[in-house]
């Protein structure tokens, strides 16, 4: 992500800042143009500004973009549940800076919108759990447990599925990836030519994660996926691989923006969108030095993965799709 600061002193100012640190000015994130404004210019803000400190200027209605396409916020009479909401709101606004920086759109061809529930298991009386909320997407809805924003639970899951890393916007970014497949895939006819990368996505989804999670992964998942849960099902794996590729992005381009460059090549202008080979030259030495930093800080890796060559072939196909979307869509402005 780019750097930002107040349209008043000019002082650096972060995405999520409602006012600058300095001089007190209230700001306004303008996604239109990508910049912070500042609220005396007469802007309409988002109608969450005082409830979750969405610091967006509002859409076509009272709310912004982001906070709009939230159709089910959590129940607030719980306590602790403005807080979450708050901390995922935050998250989701730093997917939609994503989104809009590479002209994804958030509406598929045949009208499907993405959408957000944000929801919390139901509890029986005696406290005990008795409607689980599970986390998923479903034609451009994504559904969210809300206990993914507190720290611990998130964490005592990441240890208990023994994955190296699980954060809010990694569940965004990999559920958004489901979403981007049926729009870049199934509505463009492009199912058999996915499935060349992917695998056949046909194989019932159900019975695959069952699978999944009775007998685990192959022993040598790592040679071609990104993740264990990849090897579960196409779709799954579209959406590990999608979730990464938007990863090693923005990881590229907020280092650009922060004038960190271990590669050397003075590249890492990822909005650009170049091959996955070019992208992962660049990511490598970032992402090694910055395990070095966490290490050396007695933190957990910054990025605990690897890329083998097939999951550069993936991404690869997912630039592609983004890249060619990118221009259909531009020439459709062009043409209006
Ligand atoms: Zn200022
Ligand atoms: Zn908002
Ligand atoms: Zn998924």
């Amino acid at each position: 992500m780019k750097l930002f600061s107040c349209p008043a002193c000019h002082q650096q100012t972060f995405f999520r800042n409602t006012v600058c640190l300095n001089c007190q000015t209230a700001l306004v994130y303008d996604p239109s143009i990508m910049e912070m404004r500042s609220l005396d210019e007469d802007l309409t803000p988002c109608a969450n500004r005082e409830m979750i400190a969405c610091n967006w200027q509002a859409g076509n209605g009272a709310l912004c973009e982001s906070c709009a396409a939230t159709t089910m916020i959590p129940d607030l009479t719980i306590e602790g549940n403005l807080a979450r909401w708050m901390r995922i709101e935050t998250e989701k606004r730093n997917l939609y800076y994503r989104l809009h920086a590479l002209g994804l759109p958030r509406v598929s061809k045949s009208g499907k919108r993405l959408h957000f529930k944000f929801m919390g298991d139901r509890l029986a009386e005696d406290g005990t759990v008795a409607e689980m909320v599970l986390t998923g997407h479903m034609d451009g809805e994504i559904t969210l447990n809300i206990a993914e924003a507190d720290d611990d639970v998130r964490e005592a899951h990441r240890v208990a599925m023994h994955e190296p890393y699980r954060t809010l916007l990694g569940h965004l970014r990999h559920e958004v990836g489901h979403f981007y497949w049926e729009l870049l895939v199934r509505e463009e006819g492009r199912e058999e030519e996915c499935a060349t990368y992917f695998g056949d996505a046909r194989q019932p989804y159900g019975a695959a994660l069952q699978r999944h999670y009775a007998d685990g992964p192959p022993e040598d998942w790592a040679l071609s996926y990104i993740s264990p849960y990849a090897t579960a099902h196409p779709w799954e794996d579209w959406a590990e691989t999608w979730a990464h590729l938007l990863h090693i992005i923005a990881g590229l381009d907020t280092a650009r923006h922060n004038g960190i460059d271990p590669s050397g090549t003075g590249f890492g202008n990822a909005n650009h969108l170049p091959d996955a080979e070019t992208l992962v030259a660049a990511w490598l030495p970032l992402a090694s030095a910055m395990n070095a930093m966490n290490r050396s800080m007695g933190l957990n890796d910054f990025y605990p993965f690897a890329l083998p060559q097939p999951v550069q072939r993936k991404m690869d196909y997912m630039l592609h799709l983004i890249r060619n979307h990118a221009t259909l869509h531009q020439a459709v402005l062009a043409g209006a």
